[in-house]
């Protein structure tokens, strides 16, 4: 295309120059020739009368004397001009004293030269004597045949009109040849220049500047063209990074620079589109960490997110066994296996995020200890598609948590059942007390000092129509997110302590009656009244009843918790610190709380088997005895379950235990024999509860 157009251009010039040299050439051609013929007719005329005063004199003579001869004899020598085609001496009424004539010469052309100078041209002189005012005695007439004047004409005027023509040919040519070299091969070569020019990056290919044309107008033309591709490439990159950075920030999460939820659905529909061509399996991982909550919390948010930012990195260490590896925001985390041959693939991967997590970070200098639980969705078999998979992850995540953490869990078709029958007994919560579902059993507490039962926990219990007893751990969080705790709270509070009055007028009055709260009834502002009014009218003494709160329930709110200890205090109870050590409490938190127990929580004394060790558990629980010591404490410890783990508690100086060693927990009217007979060391725990 590019060059049918430099064609057209170069022979569009070449046309341009041959025409108007053409023209010029035949202007000046045609002018020549007038010229020659205006000449040829003066030198026509011109000869005649040469030849008629060459030949003048002789012929007066002859018609003077009337001599024939002599007449004939000037005839003779006028005719050896070859143009004279008659000749005439004699007098004009007279017949004539001599006369010749010959025929019209046949030339080619006469034509044409008969035109233009006419078939003959003649001319006469008078022939007088030697006096100047004599009568003449006859003429001389003589006519030339033009024939000849106009073959010489014919001749110089092709010669002029060819000529013309050649000389406009070689200009035209020289004319375009010079157009050639000085425009159209620069330009030519510019085209083509600019034809590779690619035009994602223009700038890359600067145009040459043309040889003699540095300085000139095509010189400035490839300059300013130079300009121009620079200033769009310069802008077409700023427009590029531009582009790349709004992709960049939809697709990636800014604080760890790694693909966000969005980036994640697109890439892992992509890989479920693969994986099913090949029938690969994928697994999708969610993980979540455990108590970031109370991290941000405690540390500040500036600080909970350069943590989240340290997780992201030492989660990129996988980043060569993953597809991908996504925030999906919060402290949530995705990553997507490709084809592990077996399921136990992602769970060992799963294990190993796990296990890197136990490293601990660091802020501000301090090691920080995180945990994560992580949801596993298989394709095909959980979801056929990114958002299903995803979401039941997460969802298996979230379960995951709730029962314990620092680990990971498998989605099966079981969680769904789970969590529609989550909904369902979360209905059903709403009617167990006033349906009677709801029991209490009691669990005693040994006074290491005396060997005997010094309290009991009393814990609930729901017995539900369908389902049979469901878990408090299961059913309490239902019942704190419906609002059912607080009626539910009150009516065990009331029930321990009619219980307790029951006991205590048995004779068993030093027993103490361990009270479970949850968050939700320590915050509700009647919760003291209620206390004092229970132990008023069930005539309790003040230290009777006992209210274990958990760790993590003080910790969201230290300063409401401690002003709410303080006015259950003042009603009259004791305060127990439950599960401690699965929380993040500090030394000085702990100092401000009006507390008056410690509970160690049963996952560290689970581990206490040889005695004596001193490391992981062990130091712990040794740690958190010295602790409740030095804070002037009492310390318990709970799930006691083997004598190896009494001893170690009782030397490290632990005050009380509670577990499966002494007993179960158990209906009141079972525990009865246990509390009577005081026999803990006798072991007679009911397997049954
Ligand atoms: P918790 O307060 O830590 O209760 C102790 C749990 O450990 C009880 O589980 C008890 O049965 C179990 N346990 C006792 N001894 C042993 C042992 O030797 N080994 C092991 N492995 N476990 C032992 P339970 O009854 O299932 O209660 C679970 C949780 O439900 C309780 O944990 C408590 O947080 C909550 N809960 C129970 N009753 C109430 C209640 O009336 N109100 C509130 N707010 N929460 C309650
Ligand atoms: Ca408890
Ligand atoms: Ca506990």
């Amino acid at each position: 295309m590019t060059q049918v157009r430099h064609r057209r251009l170069s022979r569009k010039l070449l046309q341009v120059a041959l025409l108007s040299a053409l023209a010029v050439g035949l202007l000046l051609s045609s002018a020549q020739i007038l010229y020659t013929l205006h000449q040829v007719r003066a030198t026509l005329d011109s000869d005649a009368k040469r030849i008629l005063s060459m030949f003048r004199d002789p012929s007066a003579q002859a018609a003077l004397t009337l001599d024939r001869a002599m007449a004939e004899q000037v005839i003779e020598g006028l005719f050896q001009h070859e143009s004279v085609r008659r000749a005439f001496i004699g007098h004009a009424d007279e017949p004539p004293l001599a006369e010749r004539s010959r025929p019209p010469l046949e030339l080619p052309g006469r034509t044409v030269t008969d035109a233009l100078f006419g078939r003959e041209h003649s001319l006469s002189v008078a022939l007088r004597g030697q006096l100047p005012d004599e009568a003449p005695v006859g003429e001389l007439r003589l006519c030339l045949d033009t024939a000849l004047y106009g073959q010489a004409f014919l001749k110089d005027a092709l010669f002029l009109l060819l000529s013309g023509l050649l000389r406009a040919l070689g200009l035209a040519l020289l004319l375009h040849l010079i157009y050639q070299w000085l425009l159209t091969r620069p330009l030519e070569r510019l085209l083509d220049h600019l034809g590779r020019i690619n035009p994602e990056r223009p700038g890359e290919h600067q145009l040459p500047l043309p040889k003699g044309h540095e300085h000139n107008e095509l010189g400035q033309w490839v300059h300013t063209a130079n300009r121009l591709l620079g200033a769009i490439e310069h802008h077409s990159q700023l427009r590029q990074q531009a582009e790349h950075n709004l992709l960049r920030a939809a697709e990636h999460d800014a604080l760890t620079d790694l693909p966000n939820r969005l980036q994640l659905q697109t890439r892992l529909q992509r890989i479920l589109a693969e994986a099913g061509q090949r029938q690969q399996q994928v697994a999708v991982l969610c993980l979540g960490l455990d108590d970031f909550r109370e991290i941000n919390e405690q540390f500040g948010y500036p600080c909970g997110d350069q943590l989240l930012a340290a997780v992201g990195e030492r989660l990129r260490r996988y980043a060569g066994q993953v597809q991908c590896l996504a925030r999906l925001g919060g402290d949530q985390f995705a990553l997507i296996q490709n084809d592990p041959q077996q399921p136990y693939q992602a769970a060992e991967l799963a294990q190993s995020i796990l296990d890197s997590l136990d490293e601990p970070f660091e802020l501000d200098g301090q090691p920080v200890h995180l945990r994560a639980t992580l949801g596993i969705t298989l394709y095909p078999e959980d979801g056929a598609d990114s958002g299903d998979l995803l979401q039941k992850a997460e969802l298996t995540m979230t379960l995951a948590k709730r029962r314990a953490r620092n680990r990971y869990q498998f989605y099966i078709a079981s969680v769904d059942r789970e969590m529609r029958r989550r909904r369902e007994l979360d209905k059903d919560l709403l009617q167990a007390l006033a349906c009677d579902q709801l029991h209490l059993v009691y669990q005693p507490q040994i006074d290491y000092r005396t060997q005997h039962i010094c309290g009991v926990e009393v814990l609930l219990r729901w017995q539900h129509p369908l389902h049979g007893p469901i878990a408090p751990d299961h059913f309490i969080p239902l019942a704190e997110q419906n609002g059912s705790i607080l009626p539910i709270g009150a009516w065990v509070l009331d029930q321990a302590c009619r219980q307790l009055r029951l006991w205590h007028d048995q004779g068993l009055t030093h027993l103490r009656m361990a009270v479970n709260l949850s968050a939700v009834q320590l915050h509700h502002g009647q919760l003291p009244g209620l206390v004092a009014e229970l132990l008023q009218r069930h005539r309790l003494p003040s230290g009777s009843l006992e209210l274990e709160i958990t760790e993590t329930c003080l910790m969201e709110d230290v300063h409401a918790a401690a002003e709410h200890l303080l006015r259950l205090r003042q009603a009259g109870a004791l305060i127990a610190i439950d599960d401690f050590g699965t929380g993040y409490s500090s030394l000085s938190y702990l100092k401000s709380l009006p507390l008056d127990k410690i509970k160690i929580d049963k996952s560290f004394v689970r581990d206490l088997k040889t005695e004596p060790t001193l490391e992981g558990d062990a130091a712990i629980v040794r740690a958190i005895i010295q602790l409740a010591r030095n804070l002037a404490l009492q310390v318990i410890a709970e799930g006691v379950e083997t004598s190896e783990q009494e001893r170690y508690l009782i030397s490290q100086g632990c005050d009380e235990g509670q577990g499966y060693l002494y007993s179960k927990p158990l209906p009141a009217r079972e525990l009865a024999p246990l509390l009577h007979g005081n026999l803990p060391r006798e072991r007679r725990s009911s397997p049954r509860e």
